[in-house]
């Protein structure tokens, strides 16, 4: 059975669709998620410090079972390789984003595993102490140093922080899928 390792932010979640419904509504701005190429929400004039966006993703109400805050496919795929794959979500957040992320993903993907791996003060902690047969990530910080024998960027639109990636691109949960499937049907 293989072992697949997924990011939850911007892999599975559209994490950037929800944090920008949710800036322009309390800053009443009109940001378009589509222009959020940042990691650090820079297009988000109106946000003084960090603080301010770890606040939002701190809300109870930022992870929830809406279908239009999930990447396109992600519900169906994440499902369908955890009926015959080992699959285990991985996310880096805080302990409050974690937890939530973990209520929602237990609703979700009964199948699958979860890891919270707690930071208070970045968003850059790596994922090296989890791996697999794949890790598929949208940041290029949790692959590049990552000991899993396949590693996958998720990268539907080109983002500012994996510019130097060089390796494997994913832009579709279909293609992942197939990636997945045309291996086993190889073995
Ligand atoms: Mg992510």
């Amino acid at each position: 059975m293989k072992n697949i390792i997924i990011d939850f932010d911007g892999v599975i979640y559209d994490s950037i669709k929800r944090f920008i419904d949710i800036y322009n509504n309390e800053y009443l701005d009109k940001v378009d998620y589509k222009t959020c190429k940042t990691w650090n929400f820079k297009e988000c004039k109106k946000i003084q410090d960090r603080q301010e966006i770890f606040k939002i993703f701190d809300r109870d109400d930022f992870y929830f079972e809406d279908e239009k805050y999930f990447i396109k496919d992600s519900i169906r795929a994440v499902n369908y390789l955890s009926q015959k794959s080992n699959v285990t979500i991985a996310t880096c957040g805080t302990n409050k984003s974690n937890f939530n992320k973990q209520s929602l993903c237990e609703k979700v993907f009964p199948n699958c595993n979860f890891i919270g791996i707690t930071n208070s003060s970045s968003f850059e902690i790596g994922k090296d102490a989890i791996f697999g047969d794949y890790i598929i990530d949208d940041h290029i910080k949790n692959l590049e140093t990552n000991k899993s024998r396949n590693k996958l960027l998720f990268e539907p639109n080109k983002m500012d922080w994996n510019s130097s990636w060089v390796g494997e691109v994913i832009k579709t949960w279909t293609e992942f899928v197939g990636i997945i499937e045309f291996e086993e049907d190889d073995v």
